[in-house]
């Protein structure tokens, strides 16, 4: 199994933006309000994420480590409206086979905290006892240690340390509710407090994509036909451009999809941004059932049901918004 994992692995954990990003979709997934991300060496040497949501119960401590082992599946009918982020049970066990991991956790109602711990092929996971507040923390140390050939692909601390500092940002910016402290190499880099009121929330996205993204932005809120939007809309400015400054949720997932891209984009260039970058950190908000968001394993794409009339809602809006604003 272990081998089968290490396979497995290079599906999930391809650099340690990777790692990050399973991990905190699983502390989200447990209801925490409050993430504590540690970083070493871009996260090669140690990624450490505490969190304060349920925990995980002593006696399913050693079982998250192992492949296919996921609590968020009682049912097949759940596949259809998996409100979680991880579903498929294999992010831990495959973190686990290429890397030291240890997982602690304190559950609600639970006495005391227990830690189990692997190191790579080891495959034994023995339960210690250990304190803890109730949640959980992961440490993954030395990843790629025992596979040489992913370990070169690595690039320098400070490339794999902005793809891990990409992943937080699209995730803080998701979950205004929850706070996010990020340390790379014992410094703060975010201190992210949960954020309620809109001044709250544009201060964190002042924090995360910089004071002139939101002081140029137009605020987007419209509700239509079963679909909402809401957010950000950044004007041009003659600073420089951020193309890579697009942030676009459904349903609280980030998405890049080539329907959304083409509405926004459209609706951009009608209003005389010609040729200029849209920026955005929009919210588009549907029935479930409206919209299929496991097209893609990494989970970035999604499939509309109704996809012509979501372009045009986006379109009208945004054109409608944009227009407002003309100078
Ligand atoms: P998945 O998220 O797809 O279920 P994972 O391998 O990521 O699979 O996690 C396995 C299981 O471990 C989860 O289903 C969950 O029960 C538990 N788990 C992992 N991380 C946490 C956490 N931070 N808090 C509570 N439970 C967790
Ligand atoms: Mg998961």
């Amino acid at each position: 199994p272990r081998l089968a994992n290490q396979i497995a692995a290079g599906e999930v954990v391809e650099r340690p933006s990777s790692v990050v990003k399973e991990l905190l979709e699983n502390c989200l997934d447990a209801g925490a309000r409050r993430i504590d991300i540690d970083v070493e060496q871009g996260g090669v040497k140690l990624i450490r994420i505490r969190d304060d949501g349920w925990g995980i119960p002593e006696d399913q401590l050693p079982l998250a480590l192992s492949r296919h082992a996921t609590s968020k599946i009682s049912e097949l009918e759940d596949l259809e409206a998996v409100g979680s982020l991880g579903f498929r049970g294999e992010a831990l066990a495959s973190i686990s086979s290429v890397s030291k991991l240890s997982l602690t956790s304190s559950a609600e109602g639970q006495e005391q905290g227990w830690r189990v711990q692997t190191e790579g092929r080891d495959m034994e996971a023995q339960l210690f006892p250990a304190a803890h507040p109730r949640g959980t923390t992961v440490e993954v140390r030395d990843l790629f240690f025992n596979t040489p050939a992913r370990r070169k692909f690595l690039r320098t601390e400070k490339t794999e340390f902005g793809h891990l500092e990409e992943v937080i940002k699209r995730l803080a910016l998701s979950r205004f509710d929850v706070g996010f402290h990020l340390r790379h190499n014992q410094r703060t880099v975010h201190q992210l407090k949960p954020a309620e009121s809109q001044l709250e929330r544009e201060r964190r996205i002042a924090m995360l994509c910089g004071p002139a993204f939101i002081d140029n932005a137009v605020c987007v809120d419209v509700e239509a036909s079963g679909l909402r939007l809401w957010g950000w809309v950044g004007l041009p400015t003659f600073s420089r451009s951020q193309a890579d400054m697009q942030y676009f949720y459904v349903n609280g997932r980030v998405i890049r999809d080539k329907l959304v891209a083409h509405a926004v984009r459209q609706a951009y260039r009608d209003v005389l941004y010609n040729g200029r970058h849209p920026t955005f950190v929009l919210f588009l908000e549907l029935d479930p059932t409206g919209v299929d968001v496991n097209v893609h394993p990494t989970k970035h794409e999604v499939r509309f049901r109704d996809g012509r009339n979501v372009h045009s809602f986006l379109f009208s809006t945004l054109h409608r918004v944009l227009a407002e604003v003309r100078p």
